[in-house]
């Protein structure tokens, strides 16, 4: 099996690792049919950002917010995971399963397609898309429903509820993050899938990794300001890429 030249690195780098830590963004479901927020076929392009994922954005127009939101958990609910998702649980299985390894899956995506596939040790920095909660007295509660029925959605208080996200301009689940700065720095190989790398602080992770002695490993068709920092690139798509070294590391006869 021959695979080109970066993939090959890839392929060997993850072989002598004993503890990795990923970090994913919209990217690793762009294969799945869910779109990233920036790239070629970006949500940015038909919807303003700031019009959108804000709590100001919400506290104006909550109706407005939450019908993109319902429009975004539809796509999801029909999305399956890809092979990018399922390279990384095999991924996980193989290190967990040695002694002394140790895999952290650190995710941007509110999608949930990481644990539909069967990833274990995820650390959701954004929240979930499929989480709600009140306005006013915070409880939270998972939802799956696809249509939400009421819609908008309220709270046994009767307050609004809001997607359980995180939205620009708030800060990051304090646990999650100690949890996700922890790992990162206790990585030897930091593997950074489908992200712009523009939105902080998920974006340290890979620097924290880096001053750490990691090496770091970025998998993305275009050029994100990790690009020069990394030790290895593949300029490919996270499901073709990934979805190869499955093939190549499959038992051969
Ligand atoms: P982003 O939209 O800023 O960047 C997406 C990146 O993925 C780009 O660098 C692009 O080149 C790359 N990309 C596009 N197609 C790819 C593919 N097939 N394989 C690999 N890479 C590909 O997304 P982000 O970096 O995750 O950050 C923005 C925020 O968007 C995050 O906060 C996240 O919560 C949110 N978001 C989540 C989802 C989701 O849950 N699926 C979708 C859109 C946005
Ligand atoms: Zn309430």
């Amino acid at each position: 099996m021959s695979l080109p030249t970066e993939a090959g690195d890839l392929e060997a780098f993850l072989s002598s690792a004993k503890s990795i830590c990923v970090l994913t963004g919209a990217g690793v479901s762009q294969e799945s049919g869910v779109p990233t927020f920036r790239g070629a076929d970006g949500l940015w392009r038909k919807f303003r950002a700031e019009d959108l994922a804000t709590p100001e954005a919400f506290a104006r127009d909550p109706l407005l917010v939450w019908e993109w939101y319902a429009w975004r958990r539809e796509l999801i609910h029909r999305a399956q995971p890809n092979a990018a998702h399922m390279a990384l649980v095999e991924l996980e299985d193989r290190i967990a399963a040695q002694p002394g390894g140790r895999f952290t899956l650190l995710t941007q995506n509110v999608d949930g397609l990481h644990e539909r596939a069967g990833s274990r040790n995820v650390i959701r920095l954004h929240g979930s898309i499929w989480r709600l909660r009140c306005t006013r007295c915070d409880t939270e509660r998972e939802d799956r429903a696809v249509p939400l029925d009421p819609f908008p959605p309220r709270c046994a208080c009767s307050a609004l509820l809001r997607p359980g996200v995180v939205w620009f301009g708030e800060p990051l689940p304090e646990r999650e993050w100690a949890q996700a700065a922890q790992a990162a720095a206790q990585a030897d190989l930091f593997l950074v899938v489908g992200t712009s790398a523009l939105v902080q602080p998920a974006a340290s992770l890979p620097l924290i990794a880096k001053q750490n002695r990691a090496r770091l490993v970025e998998i993305n068709p275009d050029p994100t300001p990790l690009s020069d920092l990394a030790d290895c690139v593949v300029r490919g798509k996270a499901a073709e890429t990934l979805g190869k070294l499955r093939k190549a590391s499959e038992p051969r006869p």
